[in-house]
């Protein structure tokens, strides 16, 4: 097998390599290279074997050739589109914004709690990596297992160290050793002291807590502010959609014209569309006896506009954020 495809990139898809098979926008699913597999849709079967050698990105047709899969390369954003979930996960809207606003960058070291299905874990590893570390909490046996196996198979051993804990009860163990932590918790409130000596001493630290309740976020920014973080913020990421459209573009006569009646108004109309239907494009033209000033438009000319959705749905949960100042100056030299 490979050292794992989520850290070693090469060209060609090997065995024991995660694949993504992408059927369509909505079947996402993965698999995971074997000698004598094979994975089945409603097109019929895809050996793993014929896989074996393909570039990431070939189109696959089933053996009925009925149907076909593209195999793509296992980023963490398509990750979070096919992995097994085992809890709610992060996605990536929240993903990106929590990044950010974090801070996280090669290098960084931090804590998550809880790990869950281990979605947003794959995108801070591919972010830290190589120098950063990632220290994950999960107080469900099951749940630290299968991450514990997925990491590891995923190549990704080296960057995260996920440990089974209630955080709530027995905080991190850990003192003045990360830059940000993230938590996804019922009630990161319990787990904020322990957080609060998790960070460097000498750096500022960044923490966010996701939590679905507004009563979660005032227990957590009470809490917060007793333990002396600053900068208290909370936002929500919401997905607004657009409507983009195609729309036939019109001339219409000036103000002035409406003074003079209906008929006066027609008439203008009629000469502006006179003046559209010559192919100077984009010029202005005087119009009627009165000189009243038409802005040239060709009639065929198409405009692309777009219009946002009147209802926002999608709430996923609240991110507070905040910011713990050094506690020992840096000494200078
Ligand atoms: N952010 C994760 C992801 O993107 O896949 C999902 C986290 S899931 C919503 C929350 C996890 O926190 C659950 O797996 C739960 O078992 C774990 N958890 C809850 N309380 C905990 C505690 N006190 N200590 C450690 N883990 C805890």
């Amino acid at each position: 097998t490979t050292a794992g495809t989520f850290r070693a990139y090469s060209r060609h898809i090997a065995l024991g390599d995660t694949v993504i098979a992408y059927s369509s926008p909505k079947t996402i699913t993965y698999i995971t290279v074997t000698a004598d597999g094979e994975f089945c849709n409603s097109y019929g079967g895809f050996p793993h074997s014929s896989m074996i050698g393909k570039e990431w990105g070939s189109k696959m047709p089933s053996k009925t050739g009925k149907g076909f899969i593209y195999l793509l390369y296992p980023t963490p954003e398509l990750w979070t589109l096919s992995l097994p979930h085992r809890t709610q996960i992060l996605y990536q809207p929240d993903i990106s914004f929590v990044t950010a606003l974090l801070d996280l960058r090669p290098g960084v070291k931090m804590i998550e709690a809880g790990t869950g299905s281990g979605s947003f874990s794959h995108s801070i590893a591919r972010t830290i990596a190589p120098t950063g570390h990632l220290y994950t909490f999960e107080f469900s046996r099951d749940r630290y297992e299968k991450a514990n196996l997925e990491f590891s198979e995923h190549g990704l051993g080296d960057i995260i160290t996920i440990q089974h804990r209630d955080v709530c009860v027995d905080g991190f163990d850990m003192s003045d050793m990360v830059d940000a932590i993230f938590l996804d918790l019922p009630a990161p409130w319990d787990a904020l002291g322990a957080a609060k000596r998790a960070f460097k001493r000498k750096k500022v630290g960044r923490i966010c807590c996701f939590s679905p309740c507004m009563e979660q976020v005032l227990k957590t920014c009470t809490a917060l502010k007793e333990l002396g973080f600053v900068e208290i913020q909370m936002y929500e990421v919401l997905l607004r959609p657009y409507d983009v459209r195609k729309v036939q573009k019109r001339s219409f006569p000036k103000l002035g014209d409406a003074k003079k009646g209906n008929a006066g108004a027609e008439k203008k109309r009629k000469a502006a569309e006179a003046v559209s239907d010559s192919d100077v494009p984009g010029g202005e033209k005087t119009s009627g006896e009165d000189h009243t000033t038409t802005l040239h438009v060709p009639l065929n000319e198409e405009l692309i506009t777009s219009k946002p959705q009147a209802e926002v749905r999608g709430h996923t949960s609240y991110l507070t954020f905040a910011t713990l100042l050094p506690q020992e100056l840096p000494v200078r030299r």
